[in-house]
């Protein structure tokens, strides 16, 4: 018997919570012509592949302009920028998103106000929306978290009624729709990521603005590029940010693929969904909830686990091999740099509850039905086995 043999019969397993190689290897060869044409173009910045990837997602997006931009961080900066906010402004975001929704507002000077969520979608919740609007109110930002819209159509009705731009912070979302409209299309300006983990990412960072509006768009570009116009005059106090052709080039070839890869993400939610049913689980853990009035792109796919369970689930699963992640486990309001803005534990408390019991699990697009499996089995024998009463 060699040494092999006896080890114990169910190895660990090797499941990733993100493995982008997968997607990128069958498209391997297409990078790198894509990428050679850039090379002998010599075109780094301003190729005509960024104006290609901008009419693309144009298109996905349903609005008249996309203006690429470096990243989606510098989107969201770009388009409170269009707007003139100001010190001594309010932007209403959600605490539970990625940092960079509000510290776009706080690195203009302005006060990111935070709100809480709907428990269920983990967006923005309307009603925290309309209670928090002051006459210092300048915009707000709504964030399509984790590929699902937040509730646009009341979200619109608040912002009209008080005449407030909304902001889409569409980073999560790109492929996604509320009622049939794209995620991107429905407020003055929609921000977009191409960040690696991102529905559509890049090799790199790369973000992109949508909007139907010609002056708004003309300001976010030149905003984008100094406030430049012509050139060695500067009309307006910009920045430099853009999205450079060789990234864009890498993006073209993946957006031919996007709705496969949507597809795709939406069949592995749906059979988590199916086999945590099956394993009678669906009471234990929750399970995301799907709003039937949007159409959702699952950039994640979130459970709560109940009863101070999440971080000992999460150490289960990685004692197995298999991957997982928490988004978000610190709302924004209980940041450390936002300390001075006054928020203390209990001012959100929706928000705070879905950081202590969110727990992500691998649903892109390359996932095997294996692995899917291997990460329900997981989680079951946290279960089964009376780990979860340890970890209590
Ligand atoms: C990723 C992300 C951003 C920032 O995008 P970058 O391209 O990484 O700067 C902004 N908001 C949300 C909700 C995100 O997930």
């Amino acid at each position: 018997m060699t040494k092999e043999s006896s080890v114990p019969a169910s190895p660990k397993k090797n499941i990733p919570m993100l493995d982008v190689g997968r997607g990128n290897q069958p498209l391997r060869d297409a990078f790198l012509d894509a990428v050679a044409k850039v090379i002998d173009s010599g075109r780094f910045l301003h190729g005509p592949e960024v104006g290609e990837l901008e009419c693309a997602v144009a298109g996905v997006c349903g609005t008249k302009h996309a203006i690429g931009c470096a990243s989606g961080s510098d989107a969201l900066l770009l388009a409170l920028m269009a707007l003139d906010v100001q010190p001594g402004d309010e932007v209403i975001v959600p605490s539970f998103t990625f940092f960079a929704t509000a510290s776009a507002v706080a690195r203009l000077g302005a006060e990111p106000v935070f709100v809480d969520i709907d428990p269920e979608t983990f967006n923005i919740d309307p009603q925290s929306v309309a209670d928090s609007i002051t006459s210092r109110t300048r915009a707000i930002i709504p964030v399509h978290l984790f590929g699902q819209c937040a509730s646009m159509d009341t979200l619109q009705e608040i912002a009209s009624k008080h005449r407030l731009p909304i902001i889409e912070d569409a980073a999560q979302a790109i492929g996604a729709a509320w009622r049939g409209r794209p995620a991107g299309s429905m407020g003055l300006v929609g921000c977009l990521s191409f960040y690696p983990t991102k529905n559509l990412g890049g090799m790199g960072d790369g973000g992109m603005m949508v909007c139907h509006d010609d002056e708004f768009a003309a300001r976010l570009r030149l905003l984008a590029a100094h406030g430049m116009q012509p050139r060695y005059h500067h009309k307006l106090l910009g920045i430099n940010s853009r999205l450079d052709t060789l990234q864009a080039a890498v993006l073209t070839v993946k957006l031919a693929h996007l709705d496969a890869y949507s597809e795709a993400r939406q069949k592995n939610a749906d059979r988590y969904t199916e086999l945590f049913r099956n394993a009678q689980l669906h009471e234990t853990i929750q399970l995301p909830h799907r709003d039937p009035r949007g159409l959702h792109v699952w950039n994640q796919y979130g459970i709560r686990v109940p009863y101070g369970r999440r971080d000992a689930l999460k150490q289960h699963l990685a004692g197995m091999g298999i991957g997982s992640e928490i988004y978000y486990p610190v709302p924004l309001h209980m940041q450390e740099c936002f300390a001075d803005l006054g928020y203390s534990l209990g001012c959100l408390p929706n928000t705070e509850s879905a950081a202590r019991e969110i727990l992500h699990l691998p649903v892109y697009p390359e996932l095997t039905e294996q692995e899917q499996d291997a990460v329900v089995e997981g989680i079951e024998s946290f279960y089964m086995t009376g780990a979860f009463r340890r970890a209590a």
